[in-house]
Formats: C-alpha cells, structure tokens, sequence
C-alpha cells in the first residue's frame, strides 16, 4: 500500500522513528529545564496540540465511511453465491469465535498486567480534564452507557445521528443489516450501489495512505505534549504496554492457534507453521494483510493443500474482517488508555469492549496502521481522551508487524479449519 513509502527516500517508518525520538528526548528536556513554565505551556497549547489534533481528526474524518463500506462489503461476500452458505456460516463463526478470544486474552492480560496504573491519579485527572475532548459531554455519555441502555444503544433510531455523534456500534449495527439486506436483494439497484460502496472503500483505504504519511509529525507533536508535562513516568508506562500487547499476541500465536490447528483442524502444527512461513514472514514486514493477500493465497493453496474455494474465499475476506491481531491489540490499547488517564471501567463496559473490538477487527482496514482510526472513535466512545493515541503512535510500527503475522496467520488457520471436511476438489 502507499502507506509504507513516504517521499524523499527515507522510509515512513523511520520517519515515524525519528518523529517517536525527536518528541520524546525534547518533550523530556522540556519537562527538565522548563517544566511548570509559561512558554512552554504555550508551545504545548498552540504548536503541539494543533498538529496532534490535525492528525487525530483526519482519522476520525475516515471512520464513518471505512466501517459502513467494510462492513457491508464483508457481509455481502459472507453471503454471495449460495454455494458458498455453508463455509460462509462456518467462516462468521471462526471469526466471531477466534477472535474474540483473542480480545479477551488482551483484555485479561492488562487487568492482571495493569500496564497503565502507576500514575498517581490526579495526573491521569488533570490529563483527562486538560484533553480537547469535550469532558462535560463525555460524563454524561459514561453515565447513559449503563444497564439495558447498553444493549438498546445498538440498535440506532436514526443511523445519521448515530454517525454524527459518533456511535460507533449503533453504525456498524446499521451496515451490518444494510449488507443483510444488500445480500437477499439482488437487484440492479443493489449491485450498482454495491459497486459505489466498493468505491467508498477502496478512497478510505487511499486516503488512509494519505493521512498515515502525517504521522511522524503527529508522534513527535503527541508526544512532545505529553512528556513534556509527565517527564520520565510516562516511557516507563509505554514499555510495560508494549510487553503486554506482545504477551497477548505471543499467547494467541503459540496456544490458540497451534491448538486449533491439532485438535480442530486435525494437522500438524508445527507443520503448519512451517508450511505458512512465506505468509508470516511477509505479513511481518509489510504490516499489512491486504499487502500479504497475494502470498496469503499462495500458502492456502499450494503449501497447505486447502481447495481454492475455500482457501479463496476465507483469506480473501479474512484479510479485512479477521483480524485477531487488531482486535486484540484494539482491547488492549483502550484498556491501557483507561488506566492511564484514570477513567473506571467496570465489567459491563469492558463486555461491551469485547463485542466492539470484535466489529472493530471486521472494520478496520488491512493497511499499516488501518486499525488507529478504530481505537480512536472507541477512546471517544468510553471518554478516554483519544489523544492517548499519540502515546502509543511511536510503538505502533512494531506492535502493527506483530499483530499482522498474528491476523495473517488467523486467515489461514481459520482456511484449515474451515476446509476440514470440504472435499478436496471443486464441486461446483
Ligand atoms: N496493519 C493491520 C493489518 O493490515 C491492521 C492494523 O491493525 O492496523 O492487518
């Protein structure tokens, strides 16, 4: 994807590198030689929040129209040809099941890992109060997300609305109906508008492209904004959520998928992993699993002997909709953010969590950094300051290559699993 070369020869993420260093080891002078002063209180207001903020918004700007077009899309291809029902149930129910396990290995890693506490909590109160998110109208949301409210919110009395005010569940509850619908009608009408929906999302997937090419700015702008204010505490912080993310990740890899393999896919694991080796190896450099595709097709049929059929159409749109990796990555992040800026989320909400996430790996695109657009909108939506983003910016090209392979190698577990019993040779 164009979102991995950046012009003038240096690569985006080096830039990203130098973005991630120049804010910290200045943000960190800053809060040495002139913490607590005016000027640097104004650089921090008026320079570094700005561009931060750019950069926050641009994503925001993509997340309505990626998640509408993702998730119709993926509906619609589950769906298609009736042929294609029976692995069609069986791939929805991989996905939905893998991954969230997936998310509720990230999920219980940071409860008991607890990444983000260690800031005393008035400094996560005063970053919470201090953030451009509007705090007044985010109490009161907290406060609505509570009870049977929790599961009427889903459904949206008025799909705009929802868009506008940021609801992220309530508009992926709208398009997956939409592409309910898009599925059962087949008309002329629907195949056109189909086709416009295809075009919405491959312009988000380019302008996504576009818009992670700002992000070595915006890293050395977040991040000179908060170690400017936190000094030391805050590196500490970043290196225990990094481990714990790699923790989770390297769970997921080793157990749960080396046990579906063996006990649900009936092979060999170490066969398998062996065999996939191309798939993990390009995943991890490319960061990203619609860059891997071709190479993820390649394994599925001829190294892992999975019939074209199956194996076409599970990676196919596994490399959008499942992705183990993000989703889990996804939990972990807006967990740690939580802790991090002191905001109390009890297990209601983190359920809630749980099932977004999920969605949030359906809806996020298969280019570096496709899911941040995701955790931004769900900060939003439990009132975490979505600047937190910034803190976990100058990371995110590492964790991104480690939960691609881990999203890479999901699509082609679950392509195993799914062909298990299929017969080998097309019958239709
Ligand atoms: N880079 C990931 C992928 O392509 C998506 C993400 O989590 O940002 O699978």
């Amino acid at each position: 994807m164009s979102g991995t070369d950046a012009p003038g020869g240096m690569s985006l993420h080096t830039k990203m590198l130098i973005g991630f260093i120049v804010g910290i080891v200045a943000g960190l002078s800053a809060n040495v030689f002139a913490g607590g002063q005016e000027w640097l209180n104004w650089v921090v207001t008026y320079v570094a929040n700005p561009v931060g903020q750019l950069f926050l918004r641009l994503l925001f700007m993509l997340v309505v129209p990626l998640v509408f077009s993702a998730l119709v899309l993926g509906v619609v291809e589950i769906g298609q040809p009736s042929a294609l029902g029976r692995i069609g149930l069986r791939t929805l129910t991989y996905i939905m099941v893998v991954t969230g396990v997936a998310v509720l290995i990230g999920l219980v890693a940071v409860n008991v890992l607890q990444p983000g506490t260690g800031l005393p909590p008035e400094t996560g109160q005063a970053l919470l109060a201090s953030s451009q998110a509007n705090s007044a109208a985010i109490v009161e949301k907290q406060q609505a997300i509570s009870g049977i409210d929790l599961l009427l919110n889903i459904v949206p009395k008025n799909p705009i609305q929802a868009a506008a005010n940021g609801e992220l569940i309530a508009v992926m509850f709208f398009a997956l109906m939409f592409g309910v619908a898009a599925t059962v009608i087949r008309s002329d009408g629907t195949r056109s508008f189909l086709g416009a929906v295809q075009g919405v999302y491959d312009i988000c997937l380019t302008l996504i492209g576009w818009v992670i090419r700002l992000a070595p700015y915006a890293v050395a702008a977040l991040l000179f904004a908060i170690t400017a204010r936190l000094g030391f505490d805050v590196l500490s912080q970043l290196a225990r959520f990094v481990g714990t993310v790699v923790l989770a990740l390297a769970i997921h890899f080793f157990v749960v998928f080396p046990l579906l393999i063996k006990y649900v896919g009936g092979r060999s694991p170490i066969d398998f992993f062996r065999r996939a080796e191309p798939a993990i190896l390009t995943a991890f450099s490319t960061s990203s699993s619609s860059a891997t595709l071709p190479t993820t097709l390649m394994v599925a049929e001829e190294r892992l002997g999975v019939p074209r059929r199956v194996g076409r159409f599970v990676c196919t749109l596994g490399a959008t909709a499942n992705m183990n990796g993000t989703a889990l990555f996804e939990g972990v992040t807006v967990l740690f953010l939580a802790q991090f800026f002191g905001v109390e989320l009890g297990l209601g909400q983190q359920i809630l969590i749980l099932f977004v996430c999920i969605l949030g790996g359906i809806g996020a695109a298969g280019v570096p950094g496709g899911s941040l657009p995701v955790i931004a909108s769900i900060l939003v939506m439990f009132g975490i300051p979505p600047e937190g983003i910034g803190l976990i910016l100058g990371v995110d090209r590492f964790l991104d290559m480690c939960r691609t392979t881990v999203n890479v190698t999901g699509d082609l577990v679950g392509a195993v699993v799914v062909a298990r019993g299929e017969p080998a040779e097309e019958t239709k």
